[in-house]
């Protein structure tokens, strides 16, 4: 076999076999294979795309680059979850032990933030003690004793991923249908869970800018779990502005606290309800996604979710009492309120810029590896379709530079725009994608 020829065949539209596609996902991820033929490779499957067959067969080649994860010592079905990134997207959090409160095991392998979106483990770190790197029998035992556990994904997981994400990065060949779905089932795979929840996120602030687009990545996501007998469901949800009102690392966490108390914000809430509701249905605990939300929403107001998040966060090493008195949490060294120039309602959010701008102020990483501050961010609680007086304060910048901070209370300004006239607010759930075929869930 020769990497040229599966280049050409594929630049010529071809579909590759089996074969020819663990060629050079082996190669590859045993170094034998050099990035610019790679490289080529990803931009001829970004123009040319690959059918349901190759990408089951892409997706099951990358779980075998890297170590798979074996979860049969946890009793019952596990569900994981995933969301393919966003702004404000402090879903992952509070879910967790929701759904472990319900008695649906959760062991949970989560990735880092990269770029304008946030990742879960940096969100943990900001909980002092908490560890995010813990040997795979203690965290199964953690699973078993406790119902959840949260940590960072092995870095022996599916190497191709690694390897392949990173060219991608500066290829310009990340937004590929074949190759997001390939790279996200392949970690949920390797994994271990038996079933998975997808939350695919579509809009400014997603990789996903259009809802077709986003659909068919869920489709065939979808597609790919059934393939290998993981029951697969995934919602289309709104990624035009921010998800929660906080973009950062300890800010959420505070905010992922309080849904746990009650005080969530709508949206957040109904995100976490939805993709929740569906873990049980999967995890056997609910007879369809409505019971299941039910169960969840029982689980915030009686305190239980809670509960079970501070009996998480203790199995790991951290200190729950951060939930009782947000103090102990990284703080920022200056708040500085953003007050609007404006009166009008909010029309437009440029929400990849606000995710930006957050990863600006330190929340974020520009590059992989950058260090990040737990302790800046922004809180923005304004939605679109929400009205605005002028000199009201709309957001408040966290940073630890007063000239950073500064600037970014300017420069947030100017990613939101205003109507004199009432403006609807957003959708929030699309469509519910399940084997079952596609739902749609939203009034245009
Ligand atoms: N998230 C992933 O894990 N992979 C992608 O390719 C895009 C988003
Ligand atoms: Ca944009």
């Amino acid at each position: 076999m020769n990497i040229v020829d599966i280049i050409e065949r594929k630049k010529c539209g071809e579909k590759l076999t089996k074969e020819e596609i663990n060629y050079f996902i082996q190669g590859y991820s045993k170094g034998e294979l050099p990035d610019y033929q790679i490289s080529s490779l990803l931009m001829a499957i970004w123009c040319k795309g690959m059918d349901k067959k190759e990408t089951a067969e892409l997706t099951l080649s990358m779980v075998k680059s890297g170590e798979t994860i074996d979860l049969s010592k946890i009793k019952g079905i596990k569900v994981d979850k995933h969301s393919s990134g966003g702004v404000a997207d402090t879903v992952s959090l509070p879910l967790v032990a929701l759904v472990a409160a319900n008695e649906v095991p959760v062991a949970k392998m989560s990735g880092r933030g990269l770029g304008h979106t946030g990742g879960t483990i940096d969100k943990l770190e900001s909980i002092p003690g908490f560890k995010v790197e813990i040997p795979t029998d203690q965290f199964i035992n953690i699973v078993n004793v406790v119902g959840g556990a949260i940590i960072a994904q092995s870095k022996n997981l599916v190497i191709a991923d690694k390897k392949m994400y990173a060219l991608r990065d500066v290829t310009g060949t990340i937004d590929s249908i074949p190759l997001i779905a390939s790279s996200i089932m392949s970690k949920k795979i390797a994994s271990g869970a038996d079933a998975i929840v997808l939350d695919v996120k579509t809009g400014d602030g997603a990789f996903m800018k259009d809802v077709e687009n986003a659909k068919n990545l869920a489709k065939t996501m979808v597609e790919i779990g059934d393939s290998v007998g993981k029951d697969t469901i995934a919602y289309i949800t709104d990624m035009n502005q921010p998800l929660g009102d906080a973009i950062g690392n300890s800010i959420e966490v505070e905010e992922a606290v309080n849904v746990l108390k009650g005080k969530g914000g709508k949206r957040l809430v109904e995100v976490i309800k939805a993709l929740g509701g569906e873990m049980l249905y999967l995890g056997g605990k609910a007879k369809n996604g409505e019971e299941g939300k039910k169960k969840i929403e029982k689980s915030i107001y009686d305190g239980s979710g809670l509960k079970k998040f501070r009996e998480i966060i203790k199995a790991q090493g951290g200190i729950p009492d951060f939930t009782e008195d947000f103090s102990i949490l990284p703080q920022a060294k200056f708040k500085i309120p953003v007050y609007s120039r404006e009166e009008g309602y909010i029309s437009h959010i440029e929400t990849e810029e606000v995710g930006k701008l957050a990863a600006f102020l330190g929340a974020g990483r520009i590059r992989k590896g950058d260090k990040i501050n737990l302790a800046v961010g922004i809180t923005f609680p304004k939605k679109v379709g929400d009205f605005v007086s002028k000199g009201e304060a709309i957001a408040t910048i966290l940073s630890d530079s007063k000239e950073k901070g500064e600037t970014a209370a300017k420069e947030l300004l100017k990613l939101i725009a205003f109507s004199k006239n009432m403006v609807k607010h957003l959708p929030l759930i699309y469509y519910k994608v399940s084997k079952e075929g596609i739902e749609k869930l939203f009034n245009e």
